[in-house]
């Protein structure tokens, strides 16, 4: 998060010139070891474009994008110049804010520093600024977000007298959450204020949370009556507020008959003869500085007066020629821009802005997709309850199935005042309320030991420890805000910048600030979160954050039900580890269901029924106890092998992330551990972890196999798993770039560190090393050569050193890799998504994913017709082994081993006792010859 502090402040800078200037933030950058010295370079290319200047005395000097490489850390540093430095554009600068962004954090300061740009005087301020806090203090305070939109407006009301409609306005600013209680009971009785043509206006301060102006107009206006404005907020706050009020007065248009959009174009003095026109924003970035500068330049082309609005935004319209009012509207990508104009230009002005912009303003723009798409319905409408015994289509994200009573977990309203007197109380209140979050989620984490919720929940502990988190409440705070507002806005802007980032996974994070900050909220309000029943029960929620998870009790929850989220989120993720069935995506009717209605959840097919018939219940109670009758003679079967009915033996490996699983994997009747992501030991370190952290670590493994293989892939970072103290140069596409292998490979120290590691803890023991993300043998045999050199120092008697087959080309080369390897395992998730051109995490496209594909099938069989040629054995370890549908195919394909969740390993062993090999070699071959994943499964079903 990118916010500025007192410590990023260098105060009475001079320099000579810009350039001077410049090289000097530069410095200071790289000083405080967020950049290169190479950044300065992107730095002088950037202000080559265009000027960083902001006006007022700010610029905010940043490299290009193609210097991100030069970027080590995010960060950013403060100069200030007292005496003024004259910029290359003619402009005085008195502050120097110099940001080092790996991708587009700036946009967030920069938003934040338009909205400060206007307070008068400030050049002069910040030039005179004596202290640190001073100037961090006049940069940062950025004014209360005034309302006034659709949602505020209450037209044709049934109403007949001024109070009236004065209640109705007020209410409706309560139901929005912009005032509470006390401000009703303060409008009540008070006299109203007569503003002429029909108009009153209700006004006051108390219990105004934020600056909001509604109004109010009855069903049948009089000349006496035609609308009652309500105005909340503190004395400046309302300048703008009052303005629009003004506005709609001065254009003295009937009220009568105008719709709400008519109204608040009024409102926003849009005059009732311009020219108007609403266009869609398509550039990827928003409208940051380069775009809004063509866009500016554009509108001054023309005589006329311009003004721009967003119909998404808070109602306020600027003008067009202003270029930090034009970035301050924050306008985003998808976003609709409401033009107008007056004057004698008018209609050629919105025609060619309207062409400028959805030309893109300079940058090359694409339409938007489905998904992109703003709701054509600005208001949301009660969703429509679902019906009784009708199945509902959604996303499936843990296999398995449920019956069971629904529970609804709907968030608790968590209602507190915005603004506190008492400021230190107030920073009492939230240490207590962090100091209990911290004891709570600690507690979570110690009954979730050992398991995949742990991670994650030490992860949100980490996030409450966050010092600028924290800084960030009490700065709130301090301008007044109530411990809750305080701390609530800190998260807020923490998340909005996380979701702004490029990178999907740094944008997950902000599922998981919400989240801690949701818990710490309900502390301070003292809310406590829902409790579920002590009965079995479906969960449904509109989305579950990772500690919702981790909190459920697994005895009673028989399956998750998710109105938003992906096959891919955390809650996904967590679901499937936790063994329940879940589905997710499935739209927020499902939030219409009652609590305490039956509900099935097929995790298999992705879908849901809510109130299932008579018929349907019998049904999936049958189902259900059949799958329990397999699951228990699967469980009593479990230690022994998996041979088909014609005496062909497959291995079933258990698939491990942490080595305190493998006694679990044992017991489970595992034949070995086929894949071992030795990320997590990395993961749990704050550094590299060492030789002997890690020879304690597989030993624990080896001493829990009692004599069975273990195959471990060496660290694979990169890509989609980030690990901290390896940063990697921000990439445009990090699954080709750097990961796996080839990153391992820039760092042999430490591939070499994990492979004796290794070596020492086998011992004489089975070990079976693989190489991730391998694509030729080139590859192979840089890796293999660092064994080798181990493998000559360290003893370990029963050692293969293999590839895994994720990336196509190492497929399609199998043969040339076979003879020098002495095993091949397939990661069907990588190769599925290197063959098929889809992103493994893609919240839309990810469902398509599908290892079944012809393609990747006939990938596999290359793979072990090259292995089994010379004698190699060929496992699989991606998703693809523990799917009921592909089992049979993985079989007549050939291939000796699959490895797969611990917890399914005794469901694939009993299917795969229930198989000849020779019926499966024909299924196998059925789906080779067709041409889709679909065609692949609709034969798979029919067979
Ligand atoms: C795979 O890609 O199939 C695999 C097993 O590796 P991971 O899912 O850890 O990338
Ligand atoms: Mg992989």
């Amino acid at each position: 998060m990118l916010t500025l502090t007192a410590n990023d402040v260098r105060l009475g800078a001079r320099a000579t010139d810009w350039q001077d200037a410049l090289t000097q933030a530069a410095q200071d950058l790289e000083q405080a070891g967020r950049t290169a010295t190479a950044y300065r370079d992107g730095m002088m290319a950037r202000e080559r474009q265009s000027s960083t200047v902001l006006g007022n005395g700010i610029a905010i000097p940043h490299g290009t994008p193609e210097s991100r490489e030069a970027v080590l850390a995010t960060g950013i540093r403060l100069l200030q110049f007292p005496d003024g430095v004259t910029w290359h554009d003619g402009a005085r600068v008195h502050v120097l804010v110099a940001i080092a962004a790996q991708s587009d954090e700036h946009l967030e300061i920069l938003r934040h520093l338009t909205r400060v740009l206007d307070k008068p005087g400030l050049a002069g301020k910040l030039a005179r600024a004596t202290d640190a806090e001073e100037l961090v203090a006049l940069l940062s305070k950025a004014p209360a977000v005034a309302k006034c939109d659709s949602e505020t407006l209450c037209l044709g009301v049934d109403a007949t007298t001024p109070n009236e409609l004065a209640l109705v306005a007020a209410a409706r600013l309560q139901s929005l959450h912009c005032v509470d209680t006390e401000f009703l009971a303060s409008i009540i009785g008070q006299p109203l204020v007569e503003l002429g043509q029909g108009f009153w206006l209700t006004h006051h301060t108390v219990g105004a949370r934020r600056p909001t102006l509604s109004l109010a107009t009855p069903k049948r206006t009089s000349p006496g009556l035609r609308g009652v404005f309500c105005l909340a907020g503190h004395g400046d706050e309302c300048h703008d507020l009052l303005d629009r009020m003004d506005h709609f007065l001065a254009s003295g248009e009937p009220i009568d008959g105008l719709n709400a959009e008519a109204v608040l174009a009024r409102l926003s003095g849009e005059a009732a003869d311009a020219v108007t026109a609403r266009v869609t924003l398509l550039n990827t970035h928003g409208l940051h500085a380069r775009p809004a500068k063509q866009l500016v330049q554009e509108a001054r082309r023309h005589n006329a007066a311009i003004r721009i609005r967003l119909q998404e935004g808070d109602g306020s319209a600027v003008s067009a020629t202003s270029l930090t009012r034009v970035i301050g509207l924050g306008a985003r990508r998808g976003q609709t821009l409401l033009l107008s104009a007056t004057g004698d230009e008018a209609r050629q002005a919105i025609h060619a802005l309207t062409r400028a912009i959805e030309d893109g303003l300079g940058e090359t723009v694409s339409p938007l997709r489905q998904a992109e798409q703003p709701s054509a319905e600005p208001q949301a409408q009660p969703a429509e309850p679902l019906a009784d015994d009708q199945p509902v289509k959604a996303v499936a994200a843990s296999p398995g199935l449920a019956l069971a009573p629904a529970f609804v977990m709907r968030q608790p309203v968590l209602d507190y005042s915005a603004s506190a007197a008492d400021g230190e109380h107030e920073i009492q209140r939230l240490n207590r309320a962090l100091d209990d979050s911290d004891g709570q989620l600690r507690s979570l984490i110690r009954q979730a030991e050992g398991g995949e919720a742990a991670p994650i929940l030490s992860v949100h502990v980490e996030m409450l420890q966050d010092e600028d988190l924290y800084q960030a409440a009490l700065e709130a705070i301090n301008e007044g805000g109530s411990a809750e507002a305080g701390w609530w806005q800190a998260i807020d802007t923490a998340a909005r910048a996380q979701e702004a980032l490029a990178d999907r996974l740094l944008a997950e994070r902000a599922a998981d600030l919400r989240d801690v900050g949701r818990r710490v909220l309900a502390n301070l309000c003292g809310v406590a979160m829902p409790t579920p029943p002590d009965t079995p029960y479906v969960l449904v929620a509109d989305d579950l954050g990772p500690s919702d998870v981790a909190r459920l009790d697994t005895t009673r929850v028989r399956g998750l039900v998710t109105a938003r989220g992906g096959a891919t989120s955390h809650s996904a993720i967590l679901a499937r580890a936790l063994g329940l069935p879940a589905v997710v995506g499935a739209g927020e009717r499902i939030l219409t269901v009652a609590d305490g209605a039956n509900l099935v959840v097929d995790g298999e097919r992705g879908c849901i029924v809510p109130n299932p018939g008579p018929e349907r219940c019998e049904k999936i109670r049958r189902r259900l106890q059949q799958l329990d009758d397999l699951q228990a003679q699967a469980h009593d079967r479990r230690h022994q092998p998996a041979t088909t009915r014609d005496g062909h033996t497959i291995e079933v490996c258990a698939n491990l992330g942490n080595t305190a699983h493998t006694p679990d994997a044992v017991d489970r009747g595992a034949d070995g551990v086929g894949l071992l992501r030795t990320e997590f030991i990395f993961m749990a370190h704050p550094e590299a972890p060492d030789l002997a952290t890690q020879v304690r670590e597989y030993r624990h493994a080896f001493d829990a196999l009692n004599g069975l293989p273990l195959v471990a892939r060496t660290l694979d970072v990169g890509g989609d798993k980030p690990l901290d103290y390896w940063p990697l140069p921000q990439e445009d596409n990090p699954f080709l770039g750097m990961r796996g292998i080839r990153l391992s490979l820039t760092r042999p120290d430490i591939l070499e560190t994990q492979v004796r590691a290794l070596l020492t803890a086998a011992g004489d023991r089975p070990l079976r090393i693989m190489f991730p993300m391998v694509k030729d043998v080139e590859e192979f045999r840089a890796a293999r050569a660092i064994v080798s050199r181990v493998q000559a120092e360290v003893a370990a008697s029963d050692v293969q050193v293999g590839v895994m087959i994720e990336v196509p080309s190492c497929a399609l080369l199998a043969s040339t890799l076979a003879p020098e390897v002495d095993f091949f395992s397939v990661g069907t998730n990588d190769l599925t998504q290197y063959t098929l051109a889809i992103d493994r995490g893609h919240g839309q496209l990810s469902a398509e994913s599908d290892g079944l594909h012809p393609s990747v099938l006939r990938l596999i069989r290359m793979t072990v017709e090259a292995a089994h040629a010379h004698d190699r054995w060929v496992g699989v370890c991606g998703e693809l082994a523990s799917d009921p549908q592909a089992i049979p195919v993985l079989v007549g394909l050939e291939v000796d081993e699959l490895s797969v969740t611990s917890r399914r390993v005794p469901l694939v062993k009993a299917c795969i006792r229930g198989l000849s090999l020779e019926n499966a070699r024909r299924q196998a071959e059925a789906a080779l010859s067709l041409a889709t994943a679909a065609e692949v499964r609709d034969a798979l079903e029919a067979w």
